[in-house]
C-alpha cells in the first residue's frame, strides 16, 4: 500500500519545476568556425562497424567525425575517450544533465570527472528534423547504458556474445592491445547514436522504438581533444522489437574522419576542469 497522501499533496505537486542547467551558463560553441572548418577538411580515414560488432578510430583534436547510416536503418552505441589516457570518458549522465535526454547540433560530450571538458561537439544532424513526438520519444540519447551481457543473463538466463558492452569491450581491447578483461573496465554508458527512445509516461519506464535513421542520414562531431572511439553497430539494429540477440535486421556503420588544414578561427583545445580537487576541509 502506498502512503496515504498529505493534504497539501495537490499543492506540493503543483509546484513549478526550474531547469537545473539553464541553457546560458554553458559555453556556446562558435558552430560557423566550425562549419568554416569542415568545409575544407579531407578524409583522412575510415572504419566500418560491421553488423553486431564495433570499430574503433581515432581523431585528432580540431578534426571532425562523421557516422552515416549505410544499409538500412541501425543504432550504434559510440563510446569516446581521451586519446592516451583511458581514464577520461565520455560521461553520459552529466551530458544529459547539461544538455538533455537526447543530443543534436551544438551539444557536447562532456568528460568525466576530474576532467569535465567537452570531448565533442555535434555540428550536423540530419535527423534534427524528428524532434520530441508524441509517445516523448527522440533520437540520439544519453538515457540508456548499452547493451550488455550481464543484463541479459539476468532478465533471460542466457549467454550472447555481441551486446554492444560486449563489441566495444573487443574493439577497445583491440585497439589498445589489452586484454579483454583490462579494457571491459573502460567501457562506459553510451551515446546511442540514432536510436529512438523516452519514458512512458505513465509508468516512467525506459522505451525504444524503430530508429527514424535511413540510409545517407548522419550525425557529424567536431573533436575538442584528440580521440578514441569506438562505435558497435547494435545487435537490435533499429531497435524496434528487441536486441541482445540475432533476431533484429542488424546493418553496417561508417565512421569518417575529416581533418581540416587550418583548425577553427578562435578555437583552443579545452584545458580539463580547473577545480582544484582540494574538496574543502
Ligand atoms: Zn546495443
Amino acid at each position: 500500500m502506498p502512503t496515504p497522501p498529505p493534504a497539501d499533496a495537490e499543492a506540493r505537486r503543483a509546484i513549478v519545476p526550474v531547469i537545473c542547467y539553464p541553457d546560458d551558463t554553458l559555453p556556446v560553441p562558435d558552430l560557423a568556425a566550425y562549419r568554416a572548418a569542415r568545409a575544407s577538411a579531407v578524409k583522412v580515414a575510415e572504419v566500418v562497424a560491421a553488423p553486431r560488432e564495433a570499430a574503433s578510430f581515432e581523431v585528432p583534436a580540431g578534426g571532425f567525425f562523421r557516422i552515416t547510416c549505410v544499409d538500412g536503418p541501425q543504432v550504434g552505441d559510440l563510446n569516446v575517450w581521451a586519446r592516451g589516457n583511458l581514464a577520461e570518458r565520455f560521461f553520459s549522465g552529466k551530458t544529459r544533465a547539461l544538455h538533455g535526454t537526447h543530443l543534436s547540433t551544438g551539444d557536447r560530450m562532456w568528460s568525466c570527472f576530474p576532467y569535465l571538458r567537452p570531448m565533442a561537439t555535434i555540428v550536423a544532424d540530419t535527423l534534427d528534423w524528428y524532434g520530441i513526438d508524441a509517445y516523448g520519444g527522440s533520437v540520439h540519447d544519453v538515457i540508456g547504458t548499452r547493451c550488455d551481457p550481464y543484463t541479459h543473463r539476468l532478465l533471460s538466463g542466457g549467454t550472447y556474445h555481441h551486446c554492444c558492452h560486449s563489441n566495444l569491450t573487443r574493439a577497445l581491447a583491440e585497439a589498445t592491445g589489452l586484454p579483454r578483461t583490462e579494457a571491459e573496465a573502460y567501457v562506459h554508458d553510451v551515446l546511442n547514436v540514432f536510436m529512438c527512445t523516452g519514458f512512458t509516461r505513465d509508468t516512467g519506464q525506459y522505451f525504444m522504438k524503430a530508429s527514424p535513421v535511413r540510409p545517407g542520414d548522419h550525425l557529424e562531431f567536431f573533436a575538442e581533444i584528440d580521440l578514441l572511439g569506438a562505435l558497435s553497430a547494435c545487435p537490435g539494429g533499429d531497435c524496434s522489437a528487441e536486441h541482445s540477440s540475432d533476431a533484429a535486421a542488424c546493418y553496417p556503420l561508417r565512421v569518417e574522419v575529416f581533418v581540416p588544414p587550418e583548425p577553427p578561427a578562435e578555437w583552443v583545445s579545452p584545458a580539463p576542469n580547473g577545480y582544484d580537487r582540494q574538496h574543502g576541509d
